[in-house]
């Protein structure tokens, strides 16, 4: 059966999983618990849905069920850009003459521009079901706002972003997109938190970090009746609602008989590498297929590579819970990558379980090649990659040419998470020749490493 693979397999709109698949069902060495920062205790769920809403808790806390049904309101808005495109990359296969097959799920086909809006509407929708007035959350280089403030303007939910002040300075675009949909801006460290003025009266003049926009957004949640904080990555909520790629891609390629040899997505927090791989991570749990399972980080920020396996905070101002993961420590800043999206200094903690126990490789990638490939795929394939995507880009372009190398026809997957245009300043400097690759030292990690609790 050798049907002719078209550039774009499409799914119809009733393809569209009517479940998430949650992977942890099926992992025999399950995550490990949040820690409550306090007493170092499991945090129950009494605890988490004083900060989450009501099921968002209990699908963080589910590491039984295997399949979670999507509600119908949100396959409603799920039907209004996906299911995404599993692309054949025809073209860049050509140009690298390789004998690999290469495929991409692309997740850039909305406004928002990434794979946050599959979390966002669905953190969104359990908001509003729970009668909530709004949400919070942070913002980094932007995309989670944007795709939060989209999701909120669906169910008419106030939803205030913190967002880190040399981006909010930096990103005028951004920002203005988050307001069309509804949303409120503001700069982070701001005056309207206890939190965010002590950080002020210390450091006067400073430009923010996502960790201390994170301590605002929850504070505000806290602090006001009918509102709860929302986080875009790294909980096992979002790895769940971004499984939606994963089964797609699978449903994808199941049309046509095709089985991966490879799969490669970018890291950051681990959510859109979670919902990529789940449903082939689930065969390769289950002992009923095999895959290579390889997530691309920066250089810069290196979290699997050279972190390490430990409890520690997920934000700067150390007020959320601890989570067992690869980091590099909640005091390391990374150096100013263009990828903002994958500038955490921790992991998913399924990730970081299924990494220590041998079900997945990491490789990192340092920028300026991230964008050299970058440019090579947008000239080849036509679109403008973010630059978090183009890590995975990158890894996938260095897989075919090995096969080139040894003629194997391998199937690659790698996850097209979204598009560049906000990121067209990070270009301007590759373009001209002015970026550059700053690793850290050991002496560096070290010293943030020293001090994990
Ligand atoms: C946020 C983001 C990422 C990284 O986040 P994960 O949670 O690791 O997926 C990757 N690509 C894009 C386009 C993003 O916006």
């Amino acid at each position: 059966m050798s049907k002719e693979i078209p550039y774009k397999i499409y799914l119809d709109e009733k393809d569209i999983p009517s479940s998430w698949y949650n992977m942890r069902a099926d992992m025999k060495n399950k995550p490990a618990p949040l820690l409550n920062p306090g007493t170092r205790q499991p945090m129950t769920a009494q605890e988490l849905s004083g900060v989450f809403c009501e099921e968002l808790v209990k699908q963080e806390l589910d590491e039984t069920t295997p399949y979670i049904e999507i509600p119908q309101e949100i396959r409603d808005f799920y039907k209004m850009y996906r299911p995404a495109p599993l692309v054949r990359a025809y073209c860049l296969e050509k140009k690298l003459g390789t004998p690999a097959k290469i495929y991409y799920k692309f997740e850039g086909n909305n406004t928002s521009g990434s794979h946050k809006l599959n979390s966002a509407i669905a953190q969104a929708y359990y908001a509003k079901k729970q009668g909530l007035k709004g949400v919070t959350t942070e913002t980094g280089a932007g995309q989670w706002g944007t795709a939060l403030s989209m999701a909120c303007a669906y169910f008419e939910l106030d939803c205030k972003v913190f967002m880190v002040k040399v981006s909010y300075e930096q990103k005028p675009f951004r920002r203005e997109v988050m307001r069309t949909y509804g949303a409120s801006v503001t700069p982070s460290p701001s005056e309207m938190t206890e939190v965010g003025r002590k950080i002020l009266a210390e450091h006067p003049g400073t430009t923010g970090s996502l960790g201390c926009a994170i301590s605002e957004a929850v504070e505000v949640a806290t602090h006001n009746e009918g509102y709860r904080y929302v986080l875009g990555s790294v909980l096992n909520q979002v790895l769940l609602h971004q499984s939606v790629i994963g089964l797609e891609a699978k449903a994808a390629f199941d049309k046509y008989g095709i089985k991966p040899d490879m799969i490669i997505g970018c890291a950051g927090g681990g959510s859109n590498l979670g919902g990529l791989i789940a449903p082939f991570m689930g065969e390769k749990l289950r002992g009923e297929a095999d895959y290579r399972i390889i997530a691309v980080e920066p250089a810069s920020c290196p979290s699997f590579t050279r972190g390490k396996y430990a409890y520690d905070f997920c934000d700067t101002g150390m007020i959320c819970p601890l989570a067992k993961m690869y980091t590099l420590g909640s005091s390391f800043i990374p150096a100013p990558n263009h990828a903002g999206g994958l500038r955490f200094h921790g992991m998913s903690t399924t990730l970081s379980q299924l990494y220590h126990d041998g079900y997945m490789e990491a490789v990192t990638a340092k920028q300026t090649e991230v964008f050299e490939a970058a440019e090579y795929f947008a000239r080849v394939e036509g679109i403008l990659p973010a630059p978090e995507s183009s890590h995975a880009i990158k890894v996938a372009i260095d897989e075919a040419k090995k096969c080139k190398e040894t003629g194997e026809e391998k199937t690659i997957l790698f996850g097209l998470t979204g598009t560049g245009y906000f990121d067209l300043v990070a270009y301007e400097k590759f373009n001209n020749g002015e970026m550059d690759d700053y690793i850290p030292t050991d002496a560096e990690l070290e010293e943030a490493l020293s001090r994990l609790p």
